[in-house]
């Protein structure tokens, strides 16, 4: 178990005190405990309009289409994203009928500025942001083009719940930030996410959007005195979207460990590159200055990747591969070739196990299976 890639913690009695509130009172749907996730997220975070969704991949439609309302974006209008994500990241794009126009990656696995630029067109609306493995990458210099443009830009913040740049969270300057609080996330509930709006009207349009079009949630009208209150106007074709009190229960007690979490996170990591410093077989992922990363995932780089995660498993280590780079993929192949760096490091890179069961000797016995397969494939 140890050696997973991925091993969520709960901390289950909290959680289920959490969650017996909401079975006791009755109410395990939209509101009370969303709503007060919601808050404590803004307290944490900073940023001022936050929306519980029941996943980032919903997050990050609604983050889409509000924006496409809110400019007028037509159909087949570009975005400016990442091949080397969560295909959720692309499919956003793809749901509200905008095309994808990959940009390459620099050496923090993030969307490179310059390639960025260089992608801009006349139909280029908005640039969709990647924190990959919790690394805040070039998102200033990302965020300055976007403003020098006119572009929107979106943040998939999926992998930095507690990712801090100078202090702050990323992506409070954008259109839009979404979370994910998805089980192997460094916040797990099951499944859930945040979108994090930067304007009050498109909060209020994501929340319509989120609970069918229906403009009054149920949750408010049962606290309302109003004598209609069971009157509400249907003003869009919604979704359900929205997220429950059960998830936002786990995520509430959850949330009050992240930063002990992440500092743990970031001690695995450090053993990983003490490990494996000045083997220049072994590439490492270097992390942006003034970025406290939240370690989602570790990544490196090796020739001979596939061989390497079949030898590792052999010795009960399981690593997983983040990402394929998404041009691979039937529904993306359309930008195959767009993007050599992404496909180079993606055929090499690979994560090894991160989470807060790893102990100290799990992490050195990891180590030294990877130094000892690299070494011994050195011409002699
Ligand atoms: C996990 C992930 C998502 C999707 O999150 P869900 O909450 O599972 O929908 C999106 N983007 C990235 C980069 C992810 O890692």
């Amino acid at each position: 178990m140890a050696k997973q890639l991925f091993v969520p913690t709960y901390r289950i009695d909290e959680c289920l005190q959490e969650i017996r509130q909401c079975l006791e009172i009755g109410w395990t749907g939209l509101g009370y405990k969303t709503v007060e996730f919601e808050k404590a997220w803004k307290e944490y975070t900073g940023f001022q309009h936050c929306h519980f969704v029941n996943s980032a991949t919903a997050g990050l439609h609604l983050a889409v289409k509000v924006l496409k309302e809110r400019f007028g974006w037509e159909d087949g209008d570009e975005v400016i994203s990442t091949p080397l994500t969560f295909v959720s990241t692309n499919h956003a794009i793809l749901y509200e009928n905008l095309s994808v126009v990959f940009a390459d990656v620099d050496e923090y696995l993030c969307l490179d500025p310059q390639d960025v630029e260089r992608r801009i067109t006349p139909r280029t609306r908005a640039v969709m942001f990647v924190g990959m493995a919790g690394s805040s990458g070039a998102y200033r210099e990302i965020l300055a083009l976007c403003r020098k443009h006119g572009l929107a830009l979106i943040v998939d913040a999926a992998h930095m719940a507690g990712t801090r740049l100078e202090g702050k969270a990323v992506g409070l300057e954008a259109d839009a930030t979404v979370f994910s609080f998805q089980a192997v996330k460094n916040l797990p509930t099951a499944d859930s996410g945040m979108v994090c709006f930067a304007r009050a009207q498109d909060d209020e349009l994501a929340r319509k959007l989120s609970w069918l079009g229906i403009n009054k949630d149920t949750y408010s009208r049962s606290n309302s005195k109003e004598a209609y209150k069971w009157h509400y106007d249907v003003e869009h074709v919604g979704y359900k979207y929205h997220g429950n009190s059960i998830m936002a229960a786990i995520g509430l007690v959850q949330l009050r460990y992240l930063d002990a979490d992440n500092a743990y996170r970031r001690q695995i990591c450090q053993w990983y590159e003490e490990a494996f410093a000045g083997n220049d077989l072994i590439g490492m992922v270097p992390l942006p200055r003034g970025c406290e990363s939240s370690r989602h995932i570790f990544p490196i780089l090796v020739d001979d990747r596939d061989s390497m995660i079949l030898a590792l498993n052999q010795s009960e280590v399981f690593p997983g591969v983040h990402y394929r780079d998404n041009t691979h993929y039937s529904m993306y192949r359309s930008g195959s070739g767009t993007c050599p760096r992404a496909r180079e490091k993606s055929e090499r890179l690979f994560s090894l196990p991160l989470h807060l069961r790893l102990t100290r000797s799990d992490v050195q016995y990891i180590a030294e299976k990877v130094t000892s397969y690299v070494n011994s494939k050195v011409p002699a």
